[in-house]
């Protein structure tokens, strides 16, 4: 985790991406103490790429960008006209994070991100293998990586824990595409917080760190110690993000999705720079053990 660049959502801030929403959300990631933004693309089309690079070195800050693709624009799609929808959504989402200096790409890039009622077909998996190796060779262009975020299962029926990413990853077969782990899924999906960051290992391209509930970090069931203690173990030098959602702060296109209702908290900058200062002591201890 040295060297790991430290990150936040940028959900924490503003629901509302118009350039002001893109130019504040940089200033108080920058501002909390934070080294990363990560820009959720839900519409990629109407990003403005050009003001967000530009606040971006203003505040000396790096970017990434997340999505989650709608039913109707789902590459793991049986219909070959949805699959291209996807792939067409997906790939302006590459342009607007090329565009603006970001360097992943991650979230549910391989499939729609709701409650499905129906396991994966055989078909939509081999849809969406096909889909993301063109996408990935389209990011190598752009000098962008993508990470496919494991996700719980009312969000996903393709990658619900880090072992079925890396089954996918063996379809994939490319090197662009790297595993996305979310401690919060984790915590729903996988048998503990530290085998499956050793399982994906090398694999693994991005982390989100979330609690139980979504809220401030330390105050649910996360087990983060053993987290943390993974990440060390195989020594992950790549973004670590804060992700939390609250109903204080709502995007009509994500906080609906992820079923967004309680309001955990309304004071977005004292909840990222509690982040910020948590992720960074937990990494800084977990070095204590390593060094002694
Ligand atoms: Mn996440």
């Amino acid at each position: 985790m040295t060297g790991s660049p430290i990150g936040c959502h940028a959900l924490v801030w503003t629901g509302d991406f118009d350039a002001a929403g893109i130019t504040s959300s940089i200033d108080r990631t920058k501002a909390a103490g934070f080294d990363l933004i990560e820009f959720p693309l839900m519409e990629p089309e109407s990003f403005d790429s050009t003001v967000a690079r530009r606040a971006l070195q203003d505040a000396g800050l790096s970017a990434t960008a997340s999505l989650g693709l709608p039913e109707h624009a789902d590459v793991s799609s049986d219909d070959p006209e949805v699959v291209a929808a996807g792939a067409k959504l997906l790939r302006t989402a590459l342009e607007r994070t090329a565009e603006m200096g970001g360097t992943v790409l991650c979230g549910v890039l391989y499939g729609s991100m709701r409650k499905h009622l129906a396991p994966m077909s055989d078909r939509g998996r081999a849809n969406s293998i096909e889909a993301i190796h063109r996408l990935a060779d389209q990011a190598q262009a752009l000098g962008v990586r993508l990470s496919l975020e494991v996700v719980n299962r009312y969000e996903s029926n393709l990658l619900n824990t880090g072992r079925d990413a890396l089954r996918f990853l063996t379809g994939v077969d490319h090197p662009s595409v790297s595993v996305h782990l979310d401690t919060y899924h984790m915590n729903i999906e996988e048998s503990d917080l530290f085998q499956p960051f050793l399982d994906t290992g090398e694999r693994l391209g991005y982390v989100h760190i979330g609690e139980s509930h979504r809220g401030y970090l330390g105050t649910g069931s996360v087990d983060f110690d053993s987290a943390f203690r993974a990440l060390d173990r195989i020594g992950y030098t790549g973004p670590i993000v804060f992700e939390s959602f609250s109903s204080a702060v709502v995007s009509a296109t994500l906080s609906n999705t992820l079923g967004i209702w309680r309001n955990l908290w309304t004071d977005s900058d004292d909840l990222g720079a509690h982040a910020n200062r948590f992720i960074r002591d937990h990494i800084a201890a977990v070095r204590t053990i390593e060094l002694h």
